[in-house]
């Protein structure tokens, strides 16, 4: 199974602390490391850990060692033709955590952001051959807008993860098979924290399927007919960063494997949960040989 992941690539600093920051604040960190993040990046690198073939288009700087964190993309297997190399820095994040596992993250799109539509009709092949196309919100806005529009030309199943929250074109909607959106972006797209009314306003506003991801709760699916709650893993949660991204491609992988809906939200949900185990997003994305276990230590 083919999954071409459009999206960012960032270069993650990590810092650790007991308590985050309050406005004004200065905290000293107990740890801190560098490593390939970026949603585009984390949900290429899960995918191919889950075991698809996958292809990534995002953009990294050209002076600022790009080629490094290519490399990194390389050695994980993926493809990486549609990488495009710009004058900007890659793209970065200033991500922060506390003793709970709480984050706040500070981004920087910088080569991200010269991602363009471009770049992306010449790079049209790895969409049309693709079974799904995974997107984000952390490449601009236009450049989603024509990936989004392509895969459907192409009849290519589109996954659209919207975050971080921004609010989408209204005629967007209705080129996407699955829209992801955690609580709080579900509340931006919408205006109501009520989960099921938003998740019924984006069938409405014309989204095939809707999945919302609730964190230590699960996660919610509905179509506009059939609705499922799928409860969360219980698992030690240290840091939920790259949670969502996991999810993401592990929903990619299960419903390409032909996994019902229930499996596939079970699926994710027990990839997010052990991707919430272990610190970092890239370190912490779970092999499928480790969800297999978990798979059947939960009797599957
Ligand atoms: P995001 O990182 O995009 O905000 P969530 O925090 O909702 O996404 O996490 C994505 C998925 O990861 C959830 O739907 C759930 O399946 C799993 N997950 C996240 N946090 C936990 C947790 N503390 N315990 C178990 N599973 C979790």
């Amino acid at each position: 199974m083919k999954i071409a992941v459009i999206g960012s690539i960032n270069r993650d600093y990590t810092a650790q602390v007991k308590k985050l920051p309050e406005k004004g604040e200065t905290v000293i960190a107990s740890n801190y490391n560098i490593s390939l993040g970026g949603k585009g990046a984390n949900q290429a690198v899960a995918a191919k850990r889950l075991g698809a073939d996958v292809y990534m288009i995002g953009a990294v700087g050209n002076f600022d060692n790009g080629e490094d964190i290519v490399k990194k993309l390389k050695e994980e297997g993926i493809d990486i033709s549609g990488i495009l190399y710009t004058d900007e820095v890659t793209g970065n994040a200033m991500i922060t955590i506390d003793e709970s596992g709480f984050n706040t993250i500070v981004v920087y799109p910088g080569a991200n952001s010269k991602l363009d539509s471009f770049w992306i009709e010449r790079h049209s092949k790895i969409i049309e051959e693709a079974d799904f196309v995974i997107l984000q919100l952390e490449i601009p806005l236009e450049t989603v807008e024509t990936a989004v529009k392509l895969s459907k030309k192409y009849n290519v199943k589109v996954i659209l993860n919207p975050a971080p929250a921004c609010q989408l074109p209204d005629d967007l909607y209705r080129y996407i098979d699955i829209i992801t959106p955690n609580e709080v972006e579900l509340a931006h797209l919408t205006g109501t924290t009520d989960v099921k009314k938003g998740a019924m306003k984006l069938v409405e506003k014309g989204v095939k399927k809707v999945i919302v991801t609730l964190g230590e709760k699960g996660s919610y699916y509905t179509d506009g007919y059939e609705e499922i709650f799928s409860e969360a893993i219980s698992v030690n949660s240290i840091d939920s960063t790259a949670a969502g991204d996991s999810f993401n491609a592990a929903l990619a992988v299960a419903l390409g494997e032909d996994m019902d809906i229930k499996s596939t939200l079970r699926f994710a949900n027990i990839v997010g949960a052990l991707t919430t185990t272990k610190i970092g997003a890239q370190d912490s994305l779970p092999y499928r040989e480790e969800v297999e276990k978990l798979r059947i230590k939960l009797g599957e």
